[in-house]
């Protein structure tokens, strides 16, 4: 075959919210195209109209454009020269190829009604036989290939709804090479005559999308492992519509599964360990079940996309933070894995909190002034205040929600004090020590973070008190709170008055 440019596809069934594994898949697509230089297509395959659910073809869109998953043509990217890019639309185009199976004799006619498709069910059943419309059994039903000819052009004349069905071949060895699994193959007797067009014109999954892969010239498959067992069949379709020489390479992607590592994760596993399984919120029409979301959740995108990519795929050596453009250049097919991938949720966290570190303080900005104005104290501070708060506070930070939780008191004095550290470390001899350090405090000239400390070892010598011991309170006697940034960084940004003051209060509120 001769070198023809990359094109992919992601090609989801607007059937409700995309799951995460859905979200890497298209993922694994979109990294796949950028390294080889190609073209990564968005397909709706929008075929089987009774699981159509409004609002997840946008869904599918709004969550892959948050993640900068970009398409170079499809549905909500812009048209390139295959359009449309939405089957439902491309309807009319079918019916030549299903005709042309027909024709070669690889694909069939079937009438048969669903009471008689149930009948031939409960009798092979009884007999104890694998119970599917195949080789063996479509000669005892309702078919072109039974009827007399004229009764099949009676039924098509008159609009009896018909099925066409792929004509198997009879046990045969179907051998395909997958990029990830090596070589795969299937006996044709463990398949049966899958049904690719009906009456009402439109096709199956099956038919629609081998043509469309086809037509738009896709080179590599890259899809769930759920699609395996179908894989023999789009070979064969290939084969039959003499295409062989353009089909596609195949890889299935390993599954996402739990994180106790049985079964694939699942939106219950989200719900019961607080994890979500889908990038943005979604509230099914119907049910009005609500699913939760990465981006609702506090995630980043780019910390989606890391952890996404390391789940099933390794590039070899230690590092875990990478750049899109590092996931680019490193990807390949062959390390993805055959195993499932299971979910981490902490790790996942921990991904996101490495992203934070990574924010600019700038960004981190508007989130604590959505809080301070909640608060009503959005006019008391300046930005260069914020700033260094942001600053101090990111390493702190899992999500940048929490980022008002973790600094209130930058902004707020304390108005308790964490029990914990009160009760070990409070004592008689504190109201004396911690007025000698207001004292060194207030003749502090500039009351930088190294003056500070310098004050508060100078108190704790002159009172013989060992530092490790006290730390902790003083820092619970400015802040509240038992952990936090470094202390003294922290006195310096609130500044000589306010830390006086907290002093002044923690004495008479604890003394
Ligand atoms: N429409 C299929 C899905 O919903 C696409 C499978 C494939 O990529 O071939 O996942």
């Amino acid at each position: 075959m001769m070198d023809r440019r990359v094109r992919v596809r992601f090609a989801p069934s607007p059937t409700g919210p995309l799951h995460i594994g859905g979200v890497r898949t298209a993922l694994y697509n979109y990294l796949f195209a950028k390294k080889h230089g190609g073209d990564f297509l968005l397909r709706i395959e929008d075929t089987d109209q009774t699981r159509f659910v409004p609002g997840a073809e946008a869904y599918i869109i709004e969550a892959l454009k948050w993640l900068g998953i970009e398409a170079n043509e499809g549905i909500g990217f812009g048209d390139g020269p295959h359009a449309p890019y939405r089957q439902s639309e491309r309807k009319p185009m079918y019916k030549d190829y299903v005709m042309q199976l027909i024709a070669a004799g690889n694909a069939y006619y079937a009438f048969d009604t669903a009471e008689e498709l149930e009948g031939m069910r409960e009798r092979l059943k009884a007999s104890n036989v694998d119970a599917k419309y195949d080789a063996i059994t479509r000669g005892t039903m309702k078919n072109s290939l039974t009827l007399p000819e004229d009764e099949v052009t009676r039924r098509l004349e008159n609009g009896d709804a018909y099925v066409v069905r792929f004509k198997l071949p009879r046990k045969e060895e179907v051998k395909f090479h997958d990029e990830i699994r090596a070589w795969v193959s299937f006996n044709t007797n463990q398949l049966d005559d899958k049904v690719l067009f009906k009456s009402d014109g439109m096709p199956t999954y099956h038919l629609a999308n081998v043509v469309d892969d086809y037509l738009m010239q896709i080179t590599h498959v890259i899809r769930g492992e759920e699609w395996l067992p179908s894989a023999p069949l789009h070979v064969l379709l290939y084969r039959a519509f003499g295409w062989e020489e353009v089909m596609p390479k195949f890889a299935h992607l390993p599954l996402l599964l739990k994180p106790e590592g049985n079964g694939k994760l699942s939106k219950r596993d989200g719900d019961r360990l607080g994890f979500p399984v889908f990038p943005l919120n979604w509230i099914d029409p119907t049910t009005q079940e609500q699913s939760s979301g990465y981006r609702e959740a506090g995630y980043l995108p780019e910390a989606v996309i890391n952890l996404l990519a390391l789940l099933g795929w390794n590039p070899g050596g230690n590092q875990e933070l990478m750049t899109i453009e590092e996931l680019i250049e490193a990807f390949s097919l062959e390390r993805v894995s055959k195993s499932g991938a299971k979910f981490d949720q902490n790790k996942a966290k921990w991904f996101n909190q490495q992203y934070v570190r990574k924010m600019d303080d700038a960004l981190l900005v508007p989130f604590l002034q959505s809080a301070l104005n909640a608060a009503g104290l959005e006019n008391n501070f300046s930005e260069a205040f914020l700033l260094k708060t942001c600053s101090l506070i990111k390493e702190k930070i899992s999500f940048t929600k929490e980022i008002w939780e973790y600094s209130q008191y930058f902004f707020v004095a304390p108005t308790s004090y964490d029990e914990g550290v009160i009760k070990k470390r409070w004592n008689e001899k504190m109201p004396a020590l911690l007025a000698e350090i207001k004292t060194l405090f207030e003749g502090i000239e500039t009351f930088n973070h190294l003056a500070i400390e310098a004050a508060y070892n100078q108190a704790l010598e002159n009172n013989g008190i060992a530092g490790k011991d006290f730390l902790q309170l003083f820092r619970v006697v400015l802040s509240g709170v038992a952990g936090g940034p470094p202390l003294f960084e922290i006195a310096e940004l609130i500044g000589k008055t306010e830390s006086i003051t907290r002093i002044e209060n923690a004495i008479n509120k604890l003394a």
